[in-house]
């Protein structure tokens, strides 16, 4: 008798099979009283002679008509699930499509029926049209085309925005699809918002048929759609966010990573993975190329590729410069107004107002960039000093006037606004602060008596998570905004990212100090990267410019004028920028000269929570590696409580990842021991998060 193991999903378990499976087929298995979705995970085994007593439950139905996953697909799933410190159920599962648990052998068949299957490219009419290359375009293509004859490598390309990445990734998938006709490619991007616009142009140049999209806010069928062409071939090109790292993509050849130094590739809940870290992983195992981009590399893609001198350079990135615009455009001109200058309580200063009158004027476009929504973070009683804090968290209610509430933003917990104040009475309680909102209403007022060129009223238009709730309005209002239906455009990060708009010559961000001087360390960089990415937003359309005569400006008001940061923006000096925060970061031992991982527990009580990590460090005293591995004292989380579970965390650093790998390998089943001694009675959960981004 032949008896397969086999892997439910949850974890590795053994099942009884008639005839043996090959690993990476999807199964039914019965688990206590149901049945579930399995993959499995191992090569059969004969149990010949074995204990009588070892009685497997029999495997169900083998989903035969899909090809089994593939080994890289398996191998992938299993590296994330030891470096993540998961089980390797838990990283299938979330990477299957939700409806494949559902559909029966025939439902599958049927669906995999409706999708053709693989071809050679159809022509596109623009395919047939691409532009002409830029001489940076040209000069990098040449160089990942010459890396070598398999045509494996990474590369951090480093270009400016506008500089014209996105044609860079378009033919390199062309050059890869008319060298391999079977080849597929994986092209990321860190957020939702962002894949209609690529998936556009990927399908304009690669038709219809050849491209799918992988992202969450797909329907359960449409995601399994896509992800039966990916699997079965038939799509060429997967499109995602982050998730689509564990697509299916049996003939992956190349990995475009965009936007690579976004916050967004990093997983922050369930599994902590980073998807671009993963896409690197992924990208050496398959022998595939991989393009990671951006205007703004993370530090760590930075430092990764300068090869060290004297040291193997094997393994790390080729760097690759795209520093000017296409068509001769010019980055803008970044002003930076001192807000220690202006009157007390200024919003918008005079010159800022100034420069987008006269945008208004010449019918150009302006964005304004603030990155909080809401009307105001707080409202404060002036006479007895209450504020609205929120009953289940350690953070205030944000202040939304649109509907009268105040809105938790973490737990979400929302109230009407209280007629007065609830501590003493007082029926005058304000607004404290500034939120997206609140910034609209203002500039509805300024702008109330100026005229369009056309006579018009000025139209003012806001787009963060709350206007955008509504399914297709973001895409709506991005519409507007392209077909020139918007004369000032505010907003949070989602619209400082990524869009090729084409008439807007001015963005400004009106308060960004508060990064500055905040805890985590990694703030700075983001602040960096989401003002250049914001400055990147105006004048990318050269010929528009010389057309209108006008020139893009990028203004910043701040009280910290002579900051290095600010500097640094104002050359779009990315690399004196980089060089700075990498100075500061090996002297003070932090990524990426050490590698982290945070340690964490939530409890009803605070206590509990620091006891339970305590304890777990000094029973990691004996593991190996604990030598090299630095545990701090446990904290509670800048948010300390939300929605009434207090939060701590315990940060683990070591120079060597090695070292930090085996450490929590070591510790994971003494912390599953630690949870059901008296010492884990009252944690509510644990988790380790490693290579965390806001520590
Ligand atoms: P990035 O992603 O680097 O910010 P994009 O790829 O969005 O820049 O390119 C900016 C704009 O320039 C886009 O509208 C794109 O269509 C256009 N573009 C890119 N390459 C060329 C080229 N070689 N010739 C003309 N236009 C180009
Ligand atoms: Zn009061
Ligand atoms: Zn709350």
């Amino acid at each position: 008798m032949q008896t397969p193991a086999h892997a439910a999903l949850g974890d590795l378990l053994s099942y009884a099979g008639a005839e043996p499976l090959p690993p990476g087929t999807l199964v039914r298995v019965p688990l206590g009283k149901r049945e579930v979705l399995g993959v499995v995970w191992n090569e059969p085994v004969s149990l010949e002679g074995a204990e009588p007593d070892m009685a497997l439950k029999p495997v169900g139905a083998a989903l035969d008509a899909l090809a089994p996953l593939g080994e890289g697909w398996r191998d992938l799933v299993a590296f994330a699930a030891r470096y993540y410190q998961r089980s390797i159920g838990e990283i299938a599962l979330a990477a299957l499509p939700p409806q494949l648990r559902d559909l029966s052998t025939a439902q599958l068949a049927r669906r995999l029926k409706r999708k053709s299957a693989a071809g050679p490219v159809a022509e596109t009419a623009e395919s047939a049209n691409p532009v002409a290359l830029s001489a940076e375009q040209t000069a990098v293509l040449a160089r990942i085309e010459a890396s070598n004859e398999t045509g494996t490598g990474t590369f951090l390309l480093v270009g400016s925005t506008g500089s014209g990445k996105t044609e860079v990734y378009l033919r390199c998938v062309a050059d890869l699809l008319a060298r391999e006709p079977e080849a597929q490619a994986l092209v990321m991007v860190p957020e939702i918002n962002l894949t209609p616009q690529l998936e556009a142009r990927f399908k304009a140049r690669f038709g219809e048929e050849a491209v799918v999209s992988l992202h969450s806010g797909m329907t359960n069928p449409q995601r399994l759609a896509s992800w039966l062409a990916a699997h079965s071939g038939a799509a060429r090109i997967v499109l995602g966010t982050r998730m689509a790292v564990f697509a299916s993509i049996p003939a992956l050849k190349l990995i475009v990573v965009d936007e690579e130094h976004d916050p967004s590739y990093k997983q922050q809940e369930g599994a902590r993975y980073s998807a671009r870290d993963l896409a690197v992983w992924r990208g050496q195992r398959e022998k595939a190329r991989v393009i990671l981009g951006s205007a703004t590399p993370s530090l760590e893609s930075w430092h990764q590729s300068r090869p060290a001198e004297g040291e193997d350079p094997g393994g790390r990135y080729v760097r690759l410069a795209m520093p000017s615009r296409i068509g001769a455009g010019e980055l803008p001109a970044v002003r930076l107004v001192d807000m220690n200058l202006q009157p007390p309580k200024t919003v918008i200063s005079g010159a800022l107002l100034d420069a987008i009158g006269q945008r208004i004027a010449r019918g150009e476009q302006s964005m304004i960039f603030l990155n909080r929504r809401g009307y105001a973070p707080v409202l404060a009683c002036g006479d007895c000093g209450w504020k609205s804090e929120c009953p289940h968290c350690s953070a205030y209610r944000v202040f939304h006037k649109i509907d009268r509430t105040l809105r938790c933003h973490h737990c979400g917990f929302t109230e009407r606004v209280p007629r007065a104040c609830p501590a003493c009475g007082n029926p005058d309680i304000a607004p404290v602060g500034r939120g997206t909102e609140r910034l609209e209403e203002h500039l509805a007022e300024l702008f109330s008596s100026v005229k369009r060129p056309d006579g018009g009223a000025v139209r003012i238009a806001r787009i963060d998570a709350d206007s955008t709730k509504k399914q297709g309005s973001l895409e709506s209002q991005l519409a507007a905004v392209h077909a020139g239906e918007v004369d000032v455009l505010v907003g949070t990060q989602m619209i400082a990212k990524g869009h090729d708009f084409r008439r807007i010559t001015l963005v400004a961000a009106v308060n960004p100090d508060g990064a500055l001087f905040s805890s985590d360390f990694r703030a700075p960089e983001r602040l960096f990267s989401l003002l250049m990415q914001s400055a990147g937003r105006a004048g990318r359309d050269a010929a528009y410019l010389a057309a209108q005569g006008a020139k893009a400006e990028m203004w910043v008001q701040t009280h910290h004028a002579q900051h290095p940061l600010f500097m640094a923006l104002r050359k779009h000096d990315y690399v004196a920028f980089a060089q700075q925060q990498l100075d500061e970061r090996r002297a003070a031992g932090m990524p990426p000269f050490a590698f982290q991982a945070l340690l964490r527990a939530d409890a009803r009580e605070q206590s509990v929570a620091q006891g339970f990590l305590n304890t777990a460090a000094d029973q990691a005293e004996a593991l190996p590696g604990a030598d090299i591995v630095t545990r701090y004292p446990a904290v509670p989380l800048a948010i300390q409580r939300v929605a009434n579970v207090e939060r701590a965390q315990m940060l683990i650093e070591s120079p060597s990842r090695a070292a930090l790998q085996r450490l929590l390998s070591g510790w994971q089943p003494l912390l599953h021991e630690l949870r059901r001694a008296p010492e884990g009675k009252g944690v509510i959960r644990w988790l380790v998060d490693v290579d965390p981004h806001s520590i």
